[in-house]
C-alpha cells in the first residue's frame, strides 16, 4: 500500500526540462545560501511536493516517467552558469553544446544487445574543472564491486562534508538542507558514477542486501534511475522498439506491507491518489504502471529496492536491494477511497540470499516475536552498555569466548596529567555547530566533526570532543564517542575465526561503531598479561603499519586545497591497549584485509585528565548482520627475528579479494626505507595497495 504515499506519484506540469536554475558552479559551493532575490537553487520538498511557487525540480529528479523526449535545449541557456543534472537518458552535450551521440564502447554481449546506442550525459557543466574522476567512460557506464564502493564513498564524504558546512552556517535558520542534492550534483556533473548504461537484471558491482540512505545513491550506482518515481522504465529494442518494461521498482513502504511473504510483494500502481485538497481518482494504466504490465507479458527481471523507515532517525528512510524479482500477476482493486488502484504481484527468483527476509526476521527478534535460533546470552554485558549484546552461536557447541570482565571504556595504569590547561569550551547547553568561539571546535579545524546525526565527516590527525570540564551538556553533538554505541550488536561464533562482531541494525558511513575498551599497556610493564604484547591477540596497538585509505570528501571537487583533510594520524604517544582480561565488544572485531570499520583517535578530558580514546567509525553503509572488521596493521617483528623474513607467519583468513595473506612482516630490516607501500610491494612481491581512488599518498 506503499505507494498511494506518492512514491509513484508522477508530478503534474514538470515536463519542462529546458528549466535552469541558477546553481553557483562547482567553484563556489562553499556555502551559499538561498538569496531570495535568487530564488531557491536547491531546497529539499517531499518527492510529491508541494513545491514553492515559481520552483520546478531538476529535469532528472521529476521528469514524468520514461520520458523520452530530447530536452528542448536552448543554446544559450544551457551554457548558462547552471548546472542541471540531467543524468539520465538525457541527449549528450559537447563542450560547445551540440547535441552528440556516442557509440557505446565494448562491453558485454549482452548489455550490447540491450542498448546499442547510448545515449550518456556529458556535462552541462561550464565552470573550468580540471577535476579527474578517475573513473573512464566505460567504467562510468558499467561498473564492478570496487567502482560502486568508491562512488558510494565518495558520495557520502562529500555529503557529510556538505552537511557540516550548512549546519555551521544555518544552525540558527529555519533553511532546508540541500547537501544531499548538492552532493550528488556535484557527483554527476563530475562524472563519479556507475553503470549509467540502463540494464535489466543484475547490476554489476551492487549485491543483494546492500544498503543506502538516499534514493540518489541508487541513481549514481544505476540500481534505479528514477530519483522520485517508485517505477523505473526502459525503452526495448528490436520488434518492440520503443515499448517499454519495468527494470526496478522502490517500494518505500513499510514493515506492514503485505510481507507475509518475504519473496512476495504486491506493489501497488501509481497515481490516482487523493492529497490535500485534491480528490482521489482512478490510476491510469499510463507511464510506470502500463511498464509493469508489459514486464507481466514480457517476464523481464525487475530489481526490488524495499525502503523502510530507519529507526535510528525518524526522518529518514534506509534502502535495502533484494534482488531479481519477476511479476507473475496484475489486477485492479477498489482502493480506500473507492477508486481504482492497480495491484502488481511479484515474486522473488528463488535461490537469491536473503535480505528483506534478513530485515524481517530482526524485527521479529526484536519485537520478541521469535526467538534467535542459538541464543546463548540476551545481553553480555549485562547491562553495563545501554543496548544489549547478544551472545549467538550457531556454528557448534561452543557456550561463549573464553571469560572475561566486560569494561565499556579506556583504562589508564596511572594518572595523567591535564596536557593543555584550558582544554574546554564555555558553551552552556550545547555547542552549536557554527559557534566560532568555541575553543572546543577550534581544536578540530573550527568545525564540530560530526554531522548533526552523530556521523564523522573526515578522518582527522586527532579529534577533539568536549570533556567533563566543558559546561555544555551531555547531549552536545561533540561528545559522540562517549556516549556509548546505538546500534544492537551481537557477538556470534563464525565458522573460521572465532569469535566476532556484527549488528542487527543497518549502520551508516561515518557511524560511531564503538571505542576500544581495555587496559593500557604501560610502555614500562615488561610483560603485561604475562605474555608478549605482540602475542596477543587481544590487543590493539597504534604503531603499526597501516594501509592507506582515503575516506574524506575530495577537496579538489569543492575548489578547496587539500591542507585542511589529512588523514594522517598524529598520536602524542603509541598506545597499546589490552582487552585480554577486560574489554569491551571491541575485542570481537576480527581483521580483515578489506574490513567495513576503521579506528580514529579521538581526545576528551575527563576529570582534569586528558585521554586518549581509539574510536571506531564504519567506513561505509554496513548492512544488518554482516561482520564487522577493521585493519589490524602489520606488526613489525622483533629484531632477533630479522634474518628471517616473517612473510606468512600467520595465515589471513579474512577472505578479502584484496588479503595481503599474512598479518605479521618483518619490517625491521627496511623501516628507514618504509616511505611508501610501493616500496613494500617491491620488497615482498604483494601488494599493500587498497586504495581504489586518488590516494595522494603512498599509493601513486
Ligand atoms: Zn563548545
Ligand atoms: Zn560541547
Ligand atoms: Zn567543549
Ligand atoms: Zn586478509
Amino acid at each position: 500500500m506503499e505507494e498511494g504515499t506518492g512514491i509513484n506519484t508522477v508530478l503534474p506540469n514538470l515536463g519542462d526540462k529546458s528549466r535552469v536554475l541558477d546553481v553557483k558552479p562547482i567553484r563556489f559551493l562553499v556555502p551559499q545560501f538561498p538569496d531570495a532575490s535568487n530564488g531557491p537553487p536547491f531546497f529539499c520538498a517531499p518527492p510529491n511536493g508541494p513545491f514553492p511557487s515559481g520552483f520546478s525540480p531538476f529535469p532528472p529528479f521529476s521528469g514524468p516517467q520514461g520520458s523520452q523526449s530530447t530536452p528542448g535545449l536552448n543554446r544559450h541557456e544551457f551554457c548558462s552558469t547552471a548546472v542541471p543534472i540531467r543524468s539520465f537518458r538525457a541527449e549528450p552535450i559537447d563542450s560547445n553544446c551540440q547535441n552528440v551521440h556516442k557509440e557505446k564502447p565494448s562491453g558485454s554481449s549482452s548489455i550490447k544487445k540491450k542498448a546499442k546506442k547510448r545515449k550518456v550525459f556529458e556535462f552541462a557543466f561550464t565552470a573550468p574543472t580540471d577535476f579527474n574522476p578517475g573513473i573512464s567512460l566505460s567504467e562510468r557506464d558499467n561498473g564492478n564491486r570496487e567502482l560502486v564502493e568508491n562512488v558510494l564513498s565518495r558520495f557520502d564524504a562529500l555529503r557529510r562534508k556538505l552537511s557540516q558546512m550548512e549546519d555551521a552556517s544555518q544552525s540558527h535558520s529555519g533553511i532546508i538542507k540541500h547537501s544531499v542534492l548538492k552532493a550528488s550534483n556535484i557527483m554527476m556533473s563530475n562524472g563519479v558514477r556507475t553503470n549509467a548504461v540502463k540494464r535489466i537484471g543484475v547490476v554489476p558491482g551492487v549485491e543483494i542486501g546492500d544498503i543506502f540512505f538516499f534514493r540518489l545513491e541508487l541513481c549514481l550506482v544505476g540500481l534505479h534511475a528514477q530519483t522520485m518515481a517508485g517505477i523505473d522504465p526502459m525503452p526495448m529494442k528490436g520488434d518492440l522498439e520503443g515499448e517499454r518494461v519495468a527494470v526496478s521498482i522502490v517500494s518505500a513502504g513499510g514493515y506492514d506491507d503485505d510481507v507475509k511473504d518475504p519473496d512476495v510483494l504486491v506493489y501497488t500502481g501509481h497515481g490516482g491518489n487523493a492529497s490535500g485538497d485534491k480528490g482521489a481518482s482512478d490510476q491510469k494504466l499510463v507511464r510506470g504502471n502500463l511498464a509493469l504490465e508489459r514486464s507481466l507479458h514480457r517476464a523481464n527481471e525487475v530489481r526490488v529496492i524495499r525502503g523502510f523507515q530507519d529507526s535510528a532517525h525518524q526522518a529518514s528512510k534506509v534502502y535495502v536491494y533484494d534482488g531479481i524479482y519477476k511479476v507473475q500477476e496484475s489486477w485492479m482493486e477498489k482502493g480506500k477511497t473507492g477508486c481504482n488502484m492497480f495491484k502488481y504481484k511479484l515474486v522473488r527468483i528463488p535461490g537469491q540470499r536473503g535480505a528483506f527476509a534478513t530485515w524481517k526476521m530482526i524485527q521479529k527478534w526484536k519485537e520478541c516475536l521469535s526467538p534467535r535460533d542459538g541464543l546463548i546470552l540476551p545481553d553480555l554485558t549485562s547491562g553495563t552498555e545501554s543496548t544489549p549484546v547478544s551472545l549467538v552461536n550457531e556454528v557448534d557447541d561452543e557456550k561463549g569466548p573464553a571469560h572475561f570482565t566486560y569494561l565499556s571504556t579506556i583504562k589508564y595504569p596511572k594518572s595523567f596529567k591535564l596536557l593543555q590547561p584550558s582544554f574546554c569550551c564555555s558553551c552552556c547547553d550545547v555547542c552549536q555547530p557554527g559557534n566560532s568561539i568555541c575553543t572546543c571546535f577550534k581544536k578540530n579545524g573550527g568545525y564540530l566533526p560530526y554531522t548533526s546525526y552523530g556521523n564523522l565527516v573526515c578522518r582527522k590527525p586527532l579529534i577533539y570532543e568536549c570533556g567533563s570540564s566543558c559546561p555544555c551538556l551531555q547531549n552536545c553533538k561533540n561528545r559522540v564517542t562517549q556516549t556509548g554505541f546505538k546500534v544492537h550488536f551481537e557477538v556470534f561464533k563464525t565458522r573460521d575465526r572465532g569469535w566476532g562482531l556484527r549488528s542487527w541494525d543497518p549502520i551508516r558511513a561515518g557511524s560511531f561503531i564503538c571505542e576500544y575498551a581495555g587496559e593500557v599497556v604501560d610502555n614500562t610493564d615488561a610483560k603485561p598479561d604475562g605474555g608478549d604484547v605482540e602475542s596477543n591477540e587481544y590487543a590493539f596497538h597504534t604503531n603499526r603499519v597501516y594501509e592507506p585509505f582515503k575516506w574524506n570528501y575530495e577537496a579538489e571537487i569543492v575548489g578547496e586545497g587539500s591542507s585542511n583533510t589529512s588523514e594522517d594520524y598524529d598520536i602524542p604517544s603509541p598506545l597499546v591497549i589490552s582487552s585480554k582480561n577486560s574489554g569491551n565488544v571491541a575485542r570481537f572485531m576480527n581483521h580483515s584485509c578489506s574490513p567495513n570499520v576503521f579506528w580514529q583517535p579521538v581526545m576528551y578530558e575527563y576529570n582534569n585528565e586528558v585521554l586518549l580514546h581509539i574510536a571506531f567509525f564504519a567506513k561505509r553503509h554496513i548492512p544488518p548482520m554482516t561482520e564487522l572488521t577493521y585493519d589490524y596493521g602489520i606488526p613489525f617483528s622483533d629484531e632477533k627475528e630479522s634474518n628471517n623474513v616473517d612473510y606468512g607467519k600467520k595465515k589471513c583468513l579474512c577472505g578479502s579479494a584484496k588479503c595481503r595473506g599474512c598479518s605479521r612482516v618483518n619490517l625491521m630490516p627496511f623501516q628507514a626505507e618504509l616511505t611508501s607501500y610501493r616500496k613494500l610491494e617491491t620488497i615482498y612481491g604483494m601488494s599493500f595497495r587498497s586504495c581504489s581512488f586518488a590516494c595522494p599518498r603512498l599509493c601513486r
